[in-house]
């Protein structure tokens, strides 16, 4: 520790004693170079744990196997890996824990799910975004349809997801 005084990055702990609610220790330190006294507390870090709030406001603890779960009942058959599936979840997971200090509304979590899933599959983004309703209107749906049929033309030259 610094001395606060001179400045000396020398000194010896006389007291140590717990402080507030017991993650916290108070230590009296002595100086060596000047005897100056002063205190310093040290503080335990605590990783806050992220609640999930769901849309009938009940609350659970964030638990990445969840997001996997779902994850999984979308992908169904189509090709897609573990890997792909895991690094997903990955990618959720530090953002979420970035973005949000303690709660998490479910839905903030799903479309991001469903985000990263539009980059993979086409069948399966469209499972897992109606499932957790990411589509506020049928409308919506539609335009979103609309749009990955477009973007698989595009790619391929032809529609070979959907017949007309
Ligand atoms: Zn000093």
């Amino acid at each position: 520790m610094i001395c606060p005084r001179c400045g000396a990055d020398d000194d010896k702990v006389i007291d140590s004693r717990a402080a507030e609610d017991g993650y916290v220790v108070r230590r009296r330190r002595v100086c060596s170079a000047c005897e100056h006294r002063y205190t310093t507390y040290e503080r335990v870090e605590r990783r806050r744990r992220l609640v999930v709030v769901k849309k009938d406001n009940a609350r659970v603890p964030f638990d990445r196997s969840n997001i996997l779960r779902g994850l999984q009942a979308a992908c169904g058959k189509r090709p897609i890996s573990e890997e792909v599936k895991e690094g997903i979840v990955d990618a959720i997971e530090a953002e979420i824990h970035q973005e949000f200090d303690r709660e998490v509304p479910s839905r903030e979590i799903g479309e991001r799910v469903a985000a990263q899933l539009r980059a993979v599959d086409d069948i399966a983004y469209i499972r897992y975004a109606s499932e957790y309703h990411s589509f506020r209107t049928i409308e919506e749906f539609v335009e979103e349809v609309t749009d990955l049929k477009g973007r698989t033309r595009d790619a391929e030259g032809q529609d070979v997801l959907f017949d007309e």
